[in-house]
């Protein structure tokens, strides 16, 4: 980056390895770092190393926090009967948000991915059966990805945890709420109709 003290080209590198952001919006990010007070941008390097220093998983359902066991772990108006086995953290996030669950939690940390090389052994699925043993789980409800390698892990699951007596769901898919089922692509539209309920 011709032109920029060495400083910024730094910081702007730095940016471009986020998510997403590629170097145009980096610089726009880095020339407005540059113009916030001083108090401002500590605040935001401050809050970059807390999430180093103080997040790691939790022992008991993998999920990050800052706490252990974590705050939905440590919950008891939560029902231990139900169990959401999800891919990812904020795939956990994603169902908190829609209020809609108060069971359990289980993050997996991944999917099964035989290309990449990962495999069942790299997941927390063992701890996953583990946490099946004492019988207090009735229903494990599979909620990873709608993708091949999150249906797989679905299966894959599904077939360990159902000879030990325990409901496996799998959530279903729909079409978006106030879309119109022309615009739906197939796959989804399908999906949706695989999964219908009575009424
Ligand atoms: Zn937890």
């Amino acid at each position: 980056m011709p032109g920029f003290a060495e400083p910024i080209t730094t910081l702007i590198r730095q940016l471009c390895k986020l998510p997403g952001v590629g170097e145009k919006t980096a610089s726009r990010l880095a020339f407005f770092l540059l113009r916030l007070p001083r108090e401002e941008v500590e605040e935001l390097a401050r809050s970059l190393l807390a999430v180093k220093e103080k997040i790691q998983s939790c022992p008991v359902c993998f999920n990050l926090t800052d706490v252990v066991p974590c705050e939905i772990c440590r919950d008891d108006r939560r029902s231990d009967g139900v169990l959401c086995v999800v891919e990812e953290p904020a795939d956990l996030f994603a169902i908190e948000r829609t209020r809609q669950f108060r069971g359990r939690f289980h993050v997996l940390q991944g999917a099964i991915r035989p290309l990449d090389g990962v495999g069942p052994e790299d997941l927390k699925i063992r701890e996953l059966l583990e946490r099946l043993q004492d019988g207090k789980v009735q229903e494990v409800l599979i909620a990873t990805n709608p993708t091949t390698e999150g249906d797989a892990t679905a299966l894959y699951l599904s077939r360990l945890v159902k000879p030990l007596g325990v409901r496996v769901t799998r959530i279903a898919y729909g079409v978006p709420m106030g879309g119109d089922l022309e615009y739906a692509d197939q796959v989804t539209l399908g999906k949706a109709i695989e999964g219908r309920r009575e009424m």
